[in-house]
């Protein structure tokens, strides 16, 4: 898929927003993206993790790990199409850690999956993980890539679409000047 093509897709799935948006940091920003909303969908969940999966067939694999929540759908997803067991991580007292009787063995190829990547924090922290048990990491795919190719984990990565990230100070805002109605995402004013 190009990049226009999966751009379509968010679009089209309500992922990505135009406008005039207050974002979490309180900066403003002319485009909102929320990944959950395109991973409502399975045909365009398997069609953007078939971009990941394609990139690690050749690569010996035995386990698919994802930090929740975000990571969930998409980590499932690719070990769905390669074939290969799923688990996650998930929080306790604010620490990634592997529950539910997970474990990873001594040498296990673990390929990292996530839906978004800014910081790479979690991520991070699920490589850690893996690297505490003594096991491998391979790789490490995501969907989105919103670093602005900061984020370097030092294992092949790969990510379907590169989505540069523009924002504005409140007091230096070249929407507010224009007068567009500034919008908080998640509000019900959002369609
Ligand atoms: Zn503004």
């Amino acid at each position: 898929m190009s990049e226009q093509e999966i751009l379509d897709i968010f679009k089209k799935s309500g992922a990505l927003l135009t406008g005039h948006f207050l974002l979490t940091s309180g900066r403003h920003s002319n485009k909102y993206f929320q990944c959950a909303k395109v991973l409502q969908y399975s045909n365009y969940t398997e069609l953007l993790c078939k971009m990941i999966a394609d990139k690690f067939r050749n690569t010996e694999i035995d386990t698919v790990i994802a930090p929740a929540i975000g990571g969930l759908v998409v980590g499932q997803e690719i070990a769905r199409q390669l074939n290969k067991r799923f688990i996650f991580a998930e929080r306790e007292d604010k620490k990634l850690t592997l529950r539910r009787g997970f474990t990873l063995d001594e040498n296990e190829k673990v390929l990292v999956c996530e839906d978004v990547v800014t910081t790479g924090g979690s991520v991070f922290e699920v490589i850690d993980i893996i690297k505490s048990n003594k096991a491998k990491v391979v790789g490490v795919g995501f969907i989105v890539d919103r670093s602005n190719g900061k984020v370097d984990f030092s294992f092949p990565q790969i990510s379907a679409l590169k989505m540069e990230v523009v924002s504005y100070q409140p007091d230096d805002c070249p929407l507010c000047r224009e007068d567009i109605e500034l919008v908080k995402p998640g509000s019900r004013k959002l369609k």
